[in-house]
């Protein structure tokens, strides 16, 4: 089934008018985009065309345009270079069986480029320009929203300080740009659990940092616990709070959801030092409609490992736009190695992740009205 949208394609076709759309020589032929949009790995390969507008101080945002994919002019001396100030989004397209393309709660999406903006000193990006500049992307590439079900147009909006300077300061010259990646699953093949590397000596973020904001910044953290992971046989690595060590967080980008036995779901509550996942508060709600009690609460980690041990907890999942829902098989640290359900994916997990693809699919109810229809 296709549901009806409850936004109106208009208003997005609308706001998608403000970018005008520049020509453009350098398409791929439609028999080359087939071949390349059949079976894609995530974010490796890129459409046709971008999104793009500039800001400066005195001028605020202008040159709203839709240009073709290609290398970008930075100064080498530009700000984001040196002093990483950058924000980002995930948000994807969705190919319906109609033939019609949808977004996931894009005006959340637009919302906390706002909320990142502004930790990062930088420019916020209007609501109505985020959700003109995917429409208008998405539309102008539609072509490249790949059909093959659980294929979809991975949108990536980003903001960054351009002007060439080497003094730190709010910046005075800034773009903005949205890409477009047709990409499989995140994980490919069959859904397998995760084993995950608990990080207890390099941290992403801590308190008063720049967790809650999806900046370049906490990734660029991330990754050198993420690869003592890797070192110890681990896929995925798991931040506890910096500044007690007791608290589980979340993945490097994907939040995470704790099953207990009698049905409650919890969940680490949003300290400040956690990114508020769009995909994390949908299927609090999805739980919920469902009659989980859904707790946000601090999850202390010896505690969350003992409830796995003695079974009170029954699954553990990640959760975020790119992957939707992993299972999480195992934990592993210096001091323990502990699985999870056997090492399969539980029944909840499994449950939760087919109705959260089904609405993003079209292929049953959307009850909250997530869908965005493009066109
Ligand atoms: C993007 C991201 C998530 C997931 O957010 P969604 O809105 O669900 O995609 C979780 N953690 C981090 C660190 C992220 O960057």
């Amino acid at each position: 089934m296709t549901n009806e949208s409850h936004h109106n394609p208009a208003r997005l076709q609308e706001l998608a008018q403000a970018f005008t759309v520049l020509p453009n020589e350098n398409k791929a032929s439609d028999a080359r985009r087939e071949e390349l949009i059949d079976k894609p790995a995530f974010g490796q390969l890129f459409s046709d065309s971008m999104a793009h507008m500039s800001w400066t101080k005195g001028e605020g945002w202008s040159d709203r345009r839709i240009e073709p994919y290609a290398p970008l002019k930075l100064d080498p001396g530009a700000s984001v270079l040196h002093y990483a100030q950058e924000v980002f989004e995930g948000l994807k397209a969705y190919h319906h069986a109609d033939g019609s393309v949808w977004l996931f709660r894009p005006d959340a999406n637009a919302e906390r480029l706002q909320n990142s903006a502004r930790r990062l000193y930088l420019p916020e990006v209007s609501i109505d320009d985020f959700l003109g500049s995917v429409a208008a992307l998405t539309m102008q590439d539609v072509k490249w929203v790949p059909t093959r079900r659980e294929y979809t147009l991975y949108l990536r909006p980003f903001i960054f300080a351009s002007e060439p300077f080497l003094g730190v300061r709010a910046p005075e010259e800034v773009e903005y740009c949205v890409i477009a990646s047709p990409s499989g699953p995140y994980f490919p093949g069959e859904i397998k659990p995760v084993s995950i590397w608990v990080e207890n000596k390099y941290f992403r973020t801590g308190p008063g940092g720049t967790g809650y904001a999806k900046c370049g910044g906490n990734y660029a953290a991330s990754l050198l616990g993420e690869y003592r992971g890797i070192e110890q046989g681990c896929e995925q690595v798991c931040f506890v709070d910096a500044a007690t060590q007791t608290y589980l967080e979340e993945l490097g980008g994907m939040n995470m959801m704790v099953v207990h036995k009698d049905g409650h779901v919890e969940t680490p509550s949003l300290t400040g030092s956690i990114l508020p996942g769009i995909t994390r508060r949908s299927i609090i709600q999805l739980l919920q409609d469902d009659g989980h009690d859904v707790v946000e609460t601090m999850i202390a980690l010896d505690q969350l490992l003992e409830d796995i041990k003695s079974g009170e907890v029954t699954e553990v999942f990640a959760c975020g736009t790119a992957a939707i829902v992993t299972p999480i098989g195992r934990f592993k640290s210096e001091t323990f190695d502990i699985e999870v359900n056997g090492g399969k994916p539980g029944e909840l997990t499994m449950a939760i992740r087919n109705q959260l693809l089904g609405i993003q699919l079209g292929e049953i109810e959307d009850p909250h009205n997530w869908m965005w229809k493009v066109c």
